[in-house]
């Protein structure tokens, strides 16, 4: 049996670096399931088409193929909107369940899987033993953001940023399927005062109490 770590929470609340982390530490393998929904997203929008447009978008997640997720502009902006969009349509979500399920169940190195998303706890595996759902300060994240756009040398405006966080906040935990939520047995970080190495530790001894 392979073990599971699900880690959910907001944009830029710090779930990715902690994932990788985890799943360095435990020798497990570690699925961006957000990638997934960016490259879906980035489909659309490369061929000039609305993200939102639920025929193209759920042919576009029924076509995806493991090279999509290499490109190099899924980390844009663009692509984070994008994927908010084809995100919140039901056909995208179902045909991506299978591939995070696969994954989950069969992870390439035999030992165990950390997925972070936005509904890994909840809906894409809610029998994972080990669940954590990560977040911060709206205003927290946005300064990460930021700082995040700005170090790669990308022009970025604190104003924008924290408009467009605080719109696919909204989009993400509103959506009818499968809306950012905290599982209720999922371990509760909250990382707005915390640094990369405080929320590691904080998780660590959660796993470490759960194993
Ligand atoms: O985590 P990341 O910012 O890369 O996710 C991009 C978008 O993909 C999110 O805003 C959300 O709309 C969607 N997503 C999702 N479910 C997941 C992972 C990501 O709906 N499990």
């Amino acid at each position: 049996m392979t073990t599971i770590i699900a880690i959910d929470g907001p944009a830029a609340a710090g779930k990715g670096t902690l994932a990788r982390r985890l799943a360095a530490e435990l020798g497990f393998d570690y699925l961006d399931t957000g990638l997934i929904y960016r490259a879906v997203g980035m489909k659309l929008a490369r061929a000039g088409a609305d993200p939102a447009d639920p025929d193209r978008a759920g042919q576009a997640a029924r076509d995806l193929r493991p090279d999509d997720l290499g490109a190099d502009d899924l980390r844009s902006d663009q692509a984070a909107q994008a994927a908010s969009k084809v995100a919140a349509i039901p056909a995208v979500r179902a045909a991506l369940l299978d591939f995070q399920r696969r994954f989950a169940a069969h992870p390439p190195g035999g030992k165990g899987a950390v997925l972070d998303g936005r509904d890994i706890g909840t809906v894409v595996c809610p029998d994972a033993p080990i669940k954590l759902f990560v977040t911060a300060s709206l205003e927290k994240r946005a300064a990460r953001r930021l700082k995040e756009l700005l170090d790669r040398g990308l022009p970025a405006i604190q104003e924008a940023v924290l408009a467009d966080m605080r719109e696919r906040d909204e989009r993400d935990s509103n959506r009818s399927v499968a809306p950012l939520a905290a599982a209720s047995d999922a371990f509760l970080l909250d990382s707005s005062d915390l640094d990369a190495d405080q929320a590691f530790a904080a998780a660590f001894d959660h796993v470490r109490s759960r194993s």
